[in-house]
């Protein structure tokens, strides 16, 4: 069994040198485990703070010992009740070909009701994300204006989409390439978008959203930050989910210069973790499901083959190499 170690900390942007592909022995499941064969491997922005020391929400890895993320398998071996070889999971124990999981940590997945790649992505925790963050952190109401950065990405692709099919006024958003744009604006129905390479974004913002914006959608900080808050209305919000821009930054950036506007427009910024919100994915699955198996709401999966580029799927998505949920499939 192969397993990814992180042998040294990065500093500024991660180096293969950093990391190691290990050979393990499968591992034996335990009274209460289930050993599983995992079939898609999630990788994820937020893996990039775990590498380091810093505390944070989640424990930074530990050097030397496989690194853990969202993954979903096929159990092989049980010895937990209510749970069957042949069963899915969906667990958090990635980065590796076998786990063994406690029964209390392994959800169980239809893969007749969705493909099981879903249920990292549309339906899982970035699809989560981009519910709570819209509807509770920004209180998203009909006819507001929204606009999202990494709006080509897992995120920002359903928070354009579940705001549109909420009633809102006007979407706009933002990603690295034109491609991406053009799929923004073609697939999945934004009113406009811009790439964010081609120029300034406080002007690209301003002519995409002329009436400025109600709810910002930060998947990325830095000078989107500071672009929306100049195009923000009164009482506009800010859901800061994401700053991907500042991830491999070694020294800390500036911060938006424009932050006197908060007061004029009586504007709030305001963080969250999609681990707070888990008492919404009831609620999640019961509206954005339907939409997703009726087409209302699109969804891509980039998906990359084999454990061994299971690291170079996590620097396809620091990079922008992902349209939708990045994912390995092992
Ligand atoms: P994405 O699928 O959006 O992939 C990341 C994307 O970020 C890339 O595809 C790339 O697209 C973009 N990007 C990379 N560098 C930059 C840059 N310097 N400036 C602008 N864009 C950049 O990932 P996710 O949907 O999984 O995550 C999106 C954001 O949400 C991340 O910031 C992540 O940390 C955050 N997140 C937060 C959670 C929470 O609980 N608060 C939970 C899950 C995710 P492009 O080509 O457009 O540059």
């Amino acid at each position: 069994s192969r397993e990814w170690h992180l042998l040294s900390r990065p500093v500024g942007w991660p180096k293969p040198e950093d990391f190691a592909l290990v050979e393990a022995e499968v591992p034996q499941p335990g009274e209460g485990q289930v050993l599983v064969r995992n079939v898609y491997v999630s990788v994820d922005p937020y893996m990039r703070g775990r590498m380091s020391a810093a505390k944070s929400y989640a424990a930074p890895y530990e050097l030397n010992k496989p690194m853990q993320g969202g993954a979903v398998g096929e159990v092989v071996v049980s010895n937990a009740e209510g749970i069957e070889a042949g069963d899915h999971v969906l667990h958090f124990f990635g980065w590796r070909e076998y786990a063994v999981v406690d029964a209390a940590q392994a959800v169980k997945v239809d893969a007749d009701a969705a493909p099981l790649s879903t249920y990292l992505g549309v339906l899982g925790m970035t699809g989560l994300t981009a519910y709570a963050g819209l509807l509770r952190t920004a209180a998203f109401k009909e006819g507001d204006s929204v606009f999202v950065s990494g709006a080509a990405g897992a995120v920002g692709s359903q928070v354009g989409q579940i705001a549109k099919l909420k009633g809102a006024s006007r979407v706009i958003g933002s990603a690295g390439s034109d491609e991406k744009v053009k799929l923004l604006l073609e697939e999945y129905g934004f009113d406009a978008a811009f790439n964010y390479k081609n120029g300034p974004v406080s002007r690209q913002l301003r002519e995409a959203a002329p009436d400025g914006v109600d709810v910002y959608f930060d998947n990325v900080g830095g000078e989107h930050l500071e672009a929306a808050i100049g195009s923000l209305n009164r009482g506009g919000r800010v859901a800061v989910c994401g700053m991907i821009s500042v991830y491999n930054d070694t020294e800390p950036s500036p911060g938006p210069r424009n932050l006197a506007r908060l007061i004029q427009t009586r504007g709030r910024i305001e963080g969250f973790l999609v681990s707070d919100h888990y008492d919404l994915q009831p609620q999640f699955v019961q509206e954005v499901g339907p939409w997703v198996r009726s087409g209302e709401l699109k969804y891509r999966e980039t998906v990359v083959e084999g454990i061994e580029n299971n690291l170079e799927a996590f620097f396809g998505v620091l990079r922008g190499d992902n349209i939708g949920k990045m994912i390995v499939k092992l």
